[in-house]
């Protein structure tokens, strides 16, 4: 990737901000949570006494661990059965916090929630089985000052950019954009909602039709909410607006040749950010008692309550997914100067995959995936900035959308291959294969691995898919086809939809 700034500024500021770990603080040495028992543990290396909350919108039990720092950042973990995920971050120098978020319209009694010392530095934290709640019904007290996320959009004819949507990344926000790479003019204030608030005016740029309210990040990273605004149309300026939580950082932005602007808090990790609505929230008290006491006698035990069934509503033919909850890059192979493989006819690669790939995409979010496309448009990419892309996007799964070619010579050859590099690759394509290949009845030429780049350097599952042969008699015929690439899509489509539904 070739950041047009500030990559210098980063690495020197990296190295500045490790170096404020008080001395004598216990460190968070390990945490795990067994989706299984709905049982959390965690170990310090010294002494700790958690204090643990359950707090609303979005309902989740808050535990914080006073005078311990976290050593490294760990990643967030999915949960389960009524459990959205659980991460782990450094609320202040001080504290360190655990998280377990529930999934809308589940919460838990904090009176049933026994967190017991085994000794003063290896706690567990059981939760009794989740309760639904009706959805409909207001929360208990909505806690911190979180107003809603804002879009007013205006039709503007040209524009040399348009904002696709903004998504919370590893390292902070992404804004993603299509078109140009926009010029952008930051300012900071004390208006709006929380008294702080920084602009970022765009030049030359428009919203897309499909940013909406409910697509913005909500309370991550000390912003307690996002406004969208086009404020001129000619020329075209959107104006993006953050209000600043209790305790928010500065925040800088860097454009990116590829795309995009990355929104990056300015003089500290994000680790030490919290997410807005945390750091003052009040909410009911779970009582921990003194490391080493006997667990509270169990007061008349409740009756058992189901497991929750996974929340997913079928509807039409695709798998529907929970919205939002799943993030997937789609890589088209090839495009702009590089047409990739060219067949017989002379019909090229890129001809074949991009419209497959714009219909996966499109399918997916009819279904509720969130989706990232690589390049939008019939531009030239290299290897690098598409594995970048999918890694700061913090995407679930990774697919690249290639079709084969051996020699003209060899009409013969036709069939579908999957590549995977990693484990978690080789079964997300054993998966998107073999629906792939009973869907579409090609010939199997299998699941194989490969030290292609763009799946080795992804950090989720990431597969390669050879839709066909363009220099096969018997693909080339379909490949040329529209209506059976459209099918290909969607059993493309169905293929990853499934291996969300089994996996997650
Ligand atoms: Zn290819």
């Amino acid at each position: 990737v070739k950041w047009t700034r500030v990559l210098p500024g980063l690495l020197g500021l990296a190295g500045a901000v490790l170096i404020a770990l008080p001395v004598e603080a216990a460190r968070l040495q390990s945490w795990r949570f067994d989706t299984r028992q709905n049982l959390l543990t965690f170990t310090t290396d010294t002494r700790v006494q958690p204090r643990a909350q359950l707090i609303f919108n979005p309902t989740r039990l808050v535990i914080d661990l006073p005078g311990t720092t976290l050593g490294q950042r760990t990643n967030n973990q999915r949960g389960s059965n009524g459990i959205r995920e659980i991460r782990v971050g450094q609320v202040s120098d001080q504290t360190t916090r655990i998280v377990v978020e529930f999934e809308p319209g589940y919460t838990v009694d904090p009176q049933q929630v026994q967190v017991r010392g085994q000794t003063d530095r290896q706690w567990s934290v059981q939760l009794p089985p989740l309760q639904r709640v009706d959805p409909t019904s207001a929360p208990p007290a909505p806690t911190a000052a979180t107003t809603p996320n804002q879009v007013s959009n205006q039709p503007v004819q040209t524009a040399a950019t348009r904002i696709q949507g903004i998504v919370a990344t590893a390292d902070g926000f992404f804004i993603r954009t299509r078109g140009e790479v926009p010029e952008v003019r930051v300012e900071r204030s004390t208006g709006g909602p929380t008294g702080r608030q920084i602009t970022l005016d765009l030049q030359n740029t428009a919203i897309a039709i499909g940013v909406t309210p409910q697509t913005l990040p909500v309370n991550r990273y000390s912003i307690s909410s996002w406004e969208l605004t086009q404020v001129s149309v000619t020329p075209p300026v959107a104006r993006i607006t953050m209000n600043l939580g209790e305790g928010s950082p500065d925040w800088k932005t860097l454009t990116s040749d590829i795309g995009g602007v990355v929104i990056l808090p300015d003089g500290v990790a994000i680790r030490e950010v919290a997410d807005a609505g945390e750091q003052s929230a009040s909410g009911q008290i779970v009582p921990v008692p003194a490391p080493s006491q006997p667990p509270r006698p169990a007061q008349a035990s409740p009756p058992p309550v189901a497991t929750p069934p996974r929340p997913t509503v079928p509807s039409g033919d695709l798998p529907q997914i929970q919205n939002g909850r799943f993030l997937v890059v789609i890589d088209p192979g090839h495009g702009g100067r590089d047409p990739g493989a060219v067949g017989i006819g002379g019909l090229q690669e890129k001809q074949v995959i991009f419209p497959i790939s714009q219909e996966v995409a499109a399918l997916l979010r009819q279904q509720g995936v969130e989706v990232v496309m690589t390049r939008d448009q019939d531009t030239t990419l290299d290897l690098a900035p598409r594995v970048s892309i999918a890694n700061r996007a913090n995407a679930d799964l990774f697919i690249s959308i290639h079709a084969n070619a051996i020699s003209l010579s060899r009409p013969d050859v036709n069939g579908l291959e999957t590549y995977y590099y990693s484990r978690d690759g080789a079964r997300f394509a054993r998966v998107v294969h073999d629906i792939v290949l009973r869907e579409m009845g090609m010939r199997d030429r299998r699941v194989r691995q490969a030290r292609f780049y763009v799946i080795r350097h992804t950090s989720m599952p990431a597969i390669l898919i050879e839709t066909g042969f363009v220099t096969g008699a018997e693909d080339i015929v379909n490949l040329r086809d529209p209506a059976w690439r459209s099918r290909m899509a969607t059993a493309i489509a169905r293929g990853i939809l499934t291996f969300i539904q089994q996996n997650y």
